[in-house]
């Protein structure tokens, strides 16, 4: 059973104004036994007090100092003399028949009958003369006489109550009012002896009693019902309004708000910690919010598998680059997404980093939905649980195809020609460099080549810039048809070339170069009007020499004999004389 605090507060207050009742209750009845046991010791004490005084008057006639019947007279002389208080007397009935013997305020009863009507019946008996037990209710319908007689004939002694009427000095009260007698048998005249005394007097102080103390009962229960009434107020009224407000708020939570504190009791802390609880979760719940938008609105795809590496979940950017929608990858293994061609290194090497729980990083190939494969800079995470394992797994993905693309573009545009396609001045340079240094290393010939077009100013000047353009380009063609994969062929000037021969001496560069001047000499290429053009090529070949201290210096002899061409007529190769070191 669920009880308000209010409910209890009540509670505990009426069964403390019960306990103080009962209290109250045993107390009066506690003590109406111990009145009521005075009463009765008096009475008894009063009876033996006539009895030994019978007694006395008894033993004078046994002893022959009076005759029966003067000791009997004598006695009930002395016995209608005795009083006591200012009502109470003594009577003596004869124990075996309803006579009364004497009759101290009443002579008239005097040997008279008494089982006469007007003889009240005993509402309750006790046999024996034991002042603190109990009498026993009887059935009401057994007179005083007839009751005492049978009390005196079998226990010798014994109380009754009865009502009766108070004797005052005119004569005997209309009322009746309670009264207790104790009476005793007197064995050799066969008497019985008895006196009563009052008792309405002990109900008449118990009930004074009984309404003082109920006066006190209400002071009491009026005072707990004010604390009680002021208890449930600060503490119960407090609460419920907390409570209706907390109600209102989670039915609509936009009305989320602090609840009015203002109070420096523990109800004030416990709203206050409310407040703060309310806050923390606030908060946390905006960083969530923070979070999810971030997640949602990201750039960077983002992808978050479980322990088992399937995807738990994925964001609209993830979904964009990959085409496929959420619901499609739920569930899956990324392992979908990955494309043939990503080096198997790279995915072994993730995989071993998330699997020792460490971050990775790195480009992936993957395919796009509809089967096209783009780059991407991956960065994968793990969410590290308590026992250091991997719980889940984090991964941010960007595009990074066009970015590739571009840096692919710029990085031909930075060492090839434009023109021609060819490497242009400083890449070649640096190639060759790379090439002299293994030649050197490996023990292998080079020789390098510098080509220049004979009047090329001529052909531009008659036939026009884009002619010239179209013949350098168509000379470029030419070399590289001509010549090996492994000859490195650059333009390193306006309509100058060179070009480097690993594993070539001076001699065998020249057949190349001569092949190549037959050939360029051959072209015909037509020109405006449907003129047809011719041109030629003057070239100087150097093999690299122990003396050759660098590139510059090697071409700087290639040069030399290409001037040497230049000057003996064009259209024609010339050796740069020297030495040559290396293979023999
Ligand atoms: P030589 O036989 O002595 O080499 O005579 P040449 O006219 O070829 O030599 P010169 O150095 O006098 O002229 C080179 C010309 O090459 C000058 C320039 O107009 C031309 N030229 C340089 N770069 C380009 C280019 O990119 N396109 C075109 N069409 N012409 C170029
Ligand atoms: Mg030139
Ligand atoms: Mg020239």
């Amino acid at each position: 059973m669920r009880l308000s605090v209010q409910h209890r507060i009540w509670g505990m207050v009426g069964l403390f104004a019960i306990s103080l009742l009962l209290t109250g209750t045993l107390y009066v009845a506690s003590e109406r036994q111990s009145l009521l046991s005075e009463k009765k010791l008096k009475t008894r004490q009063l009876v033996e007090l006539a009895v030994s005084n019978i007694s006395h008057f008894h033993d004078l006639s046994v002893s022959g100092q009076m005759s029966e019947a003067e000791a009997k007279a004598a006695a009930l002389q002395s016995i209608r003399a005795m009083r006591y208080g200012s009502t109470e007397y003594f009577w003596i009935q004869d124990a075996h028949a309803p006579y009364m013997v004497m009759h101290a305020t009443q002579p008239k009863l005097d040997g008279q009958r008494v089982d006469i009507p007007q003889m009240p019946n005993v509402s309750a008996v006790q046999y024996g003369p034991e002042a603190n037990a109990p009498l026993t209710a009887s059935d009401g319908r057994t007179t005083l006489v007839i009751a005492t007689n049978q009390l005196a004939n079998t226990a010798g002694s014994g109380f009754v109550t009865y009502e009766w009427p108070h004797i005052t000095p005119s004569g005997p009260t209309l009322e009746r009012y309670p009264k207790l007698s104790f009476v005793e048998k007197f064995e050799p005249w066969d008497w019985v002896v008895g006196t009563g005394i009052f008792i309405d007097d002990i109900d008449t102080s118990l009930k004074e009693k009984a309404i003082s103390y109920l006066g006190l009962l209400a002071i009491i229960g009026g005072s707990l019902a004010l604390v009680a009434t002021l208890l449930a107020n600060s503490v119960v009224r407090p609460l419920r309004q907390a409570t209706a407000r907390l109600q209102t708020m989670s039915d609509n939570p936009s009305l989320l708000a602090p609840l009015p504190t203002g109070r420096d009791d523990e109800i004030g802390a416990l709203i206050a910690g409310y407040n703060q609880l309310q806050a923390a979760l606030r908060q946390r719940e905006e960083g969530r919010r923070l979070a999810a938008s971030v997640f949602d609105n990201a750039q960077e795809g983002i992808i978050i598998t479980n322990a088992a590496g399937r995807i738990i979940q994925v964001n609209p950017a993830f979904c964009r680059l990959t085409g496929y929608s959420e619901a499609e990858l739920i569930g899956e293994d990324p392992a979908v997404l990955t494309a043939g061609n990503t080096a198997q290194e790279s995915l072994g090497e993730l995989q071993a980093a998330l699997g020792d729980g460490k971050a990775w990083q790195g480009e992936l190939t993957s395919k796009h939905k509809d089967g096209s494969e783009f780059i991407e800079r991956a960065y994968f995470t793990p969410v590290l649980s308590q026992d250091g394992k991997g719980s889940h797994f984090i991964g941010v993905i960007q595009d990074i195809t066009i970015q590739k693309a571009l840096a692919s573009q710029l990085e031909q545009e930075a060492h090839h020609d434009y023109l021609t396609g060819l490497a242009n001045r400083r890449h070649f340079i640096s190639q060759a460099e790379l090439e002299i240094t293994r030649a050197r290393r490996y023990n292998y010939r080079i020789s390098v080549a510098m080509l220049d077009l004979d009047h090329f100013k001529a052909v531009n000047d008659s036939y026009g810039h884009e002619v010239g353009d179209q013949l350098l380009r168509h000379f470029g063609t030419t070399c590289v048809e001509l010549l090996r994969d492994s000859d490195l062929i650059g333009r390193v000037g306006g309509e100058e070339f060179a070009i480097s021969f690993p594993h070539m001496s001076a001699a065998e560069a020249l057949e190349a170069v001569e092949r190549l001047r037959e050939k360029v000499a051959s072209i015909e290429i037509s020109g405006p009007g449907n003129c047809i053009i011719h041109f030629t090529v003057s070239i100087g070949i150097a093999e690299l020499s122990a003396t050759d201290r660098n590139i510059d210096e090697l071409l700087g002899r290639a040069d030399h004999a290409l001037y040497e061409a230049k000057h003996s007529g064009r259209n024609r190769s010339a050796v740069a004389v020297r030495d040559p070191v290396g293979e023999n």
